[in-house]
């Protein structure tokens, strides 16, 4: 008999990787499947990037980086926040990691354990619930409604805060509903949060290059009294298409009361990942600094597909869709059509040939909803939406 840590029995999984499988189960037995499900670019990493990535390799970044990532590849961060964000940080502050998970990782166990709260986005990418439980800490779920446009309610969140609470997780654009939160909200959660000042924050900016209709991303960092106690999660995966690279960084406070927590984290790669593969983080650096183009075509072929998917998604019997103001994905509403979503999505895969998320593998208040990731061409999205159109009617 093995005693494994019984901390493994609560940790938990992101469906949309078991539904992928599924789906390419699916395709090797030769069904036409079409993937909605899966939350990555369908586009490849733009060729400059790549070719940096060769010459990197030819030159030698055969060996270990320090833990905390290259000078360099920190101050390309620094550079990108500069431009992005206009706060200046400096290279001491960042740490490049391999993805964006890692950072998840880290901040959740700084902070989780028996005894400790942590507050995050329900319906919301699922790692965060599952790593809260994993450290022993009550998960806390924020709730992200429809009617609020998907964004956090500075309200509703300020009012889920405790003394036990340690962490307050945000994220924006957010994942599953491409919810975006507006600067006044994002405003009085800080304005709120300047009461509570036990609870850090970490600011889930992974999507920060993903939004549409003139709707601005309003990066934490800019509110300097929440400063030395804020953790940004950002990266290369969905910006410049690098999901496969394992590629991310963080930004941690400099000083007060979070000036520890970074040498945590650093001490936490050391013990396990050592440090972000050295020919990706040179290839980081030409991601930022090189030409944009890719990153804006990118972004232009997700609007159009964006406006296709809520049109077609609406006219579905049965299904409502709000206009998502960020990420790649559309949260569309399905109460009208009778079904509860995991049935739904499980019917829509083995029967319709369709892959997408059922909106309970995002947390609770994701039930009624399914995630329509529109990662794919405007011919697949025309066929997977006719698809569910006929499922739908025929099932009727
Ligand atoms: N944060 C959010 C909200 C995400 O949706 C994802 C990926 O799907 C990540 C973080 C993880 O990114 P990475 O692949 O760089 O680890």
């Amino acid at each position: 008999m093995l005693h494994v840590n019984s901390a493994f029995d609560r940790i938990g999984e992101e469906n949309a990787f078991t539904v992928l499988a599924r789906a390419n189960a699916l395709a090797r037995q030769g069904r036409d499947i079409v993937n909605l499900g899966i939350g990555q670019p369908d586009f490849r990493t733009p060729e400059h990037i790549v070719e940096a990535g060769i010459r990197a390799l030819r030159d030698g970044y055969h060996g270990y980086t320090p833990a905390e990532g290259m000078p360099e590849t920190r101050e390309a961060v620094v550079r990108r926040t500069l431009t992005t964000t206009g706060i200046e940080i400096s290279p001491q502050d960042v740490m490049i990691m391999p993805g964006g998970k890692p950072t998840m990782f880290a901040a959740i166990a700084l902070f989780g354990e028996p005894g400790a709260e942590i507050c995050y986005p329900d319906p919301g990418f699922p790692i965060y619930r599952s790593l809260i439980d994993y450290t022993g800490a009550k998960a806390v779920p924020v709730p992200i409604r429809e009617e609020n446009g998907f964004a956090f309610s500075a309200e509703e969140t300020l009012a889920l805060i405790t003394p036990r609470t340690r962490l307050l997780i945000v994220n924006s654009p957010a994942n599953p509903t491409g919810g975006v939160t507006p600067r006044a909200e994002i405003e009085k959660l800080v304005a709120g949060l300047e009461a509570h000042p036990h609870v850090a924050i970490l600011s889930d900016e992974i999507y920060d290059a993903m939004t549409y209709d003139g709707e601005a991303h309003t990066s934490l960092l800019r509110f300097p009294s929440i400063r030395d106690r804020l953790i940004v999660l950002n990266g290369w995966s969905k910006t410049w298409a690098m999901t496969g690279w394992r590629l991310g960084w963080s930004i941690w406070p400099a000083a007060g009361a979070g000036a520890r927590l970074k040498e945590g984290a650093r001490k936490l790669a050391v013990n396990s990942w050592s440090c972000a593969n050295a020919v990706t983080q040179i290839a980081g650096i030409a991601a930022i600094d090189g030409p944009q183009d890719d990153v804006e075509a990118m972004l232009a072929a997700f609007d159009r597909r964006r406006k296709l998917v809520v049109e077609r998604a609406n006219a579905l019997p049965g299904v409502t869709c709000t206009t998502p103001k960020g990420a790649f994905y559309a949260f569309a509403n399905i109460a009208g059509t009778g079904w509860k979503a995991k049935p739904l999505a499980s019917k829509l895969l083995e029967e319709a040939g369709v892959a997408l998320i059922a909106g309970p593998d995002f947390g609770v208040h994701g039930e009624g909803y399914l995630r329509i990731s529109y990662a794919n061409s405007e011919e697949n999205i025309e066929r997977a939406l006719a698809r569910i159109g006929d499922f739908l009617t025929n099932e009727a």
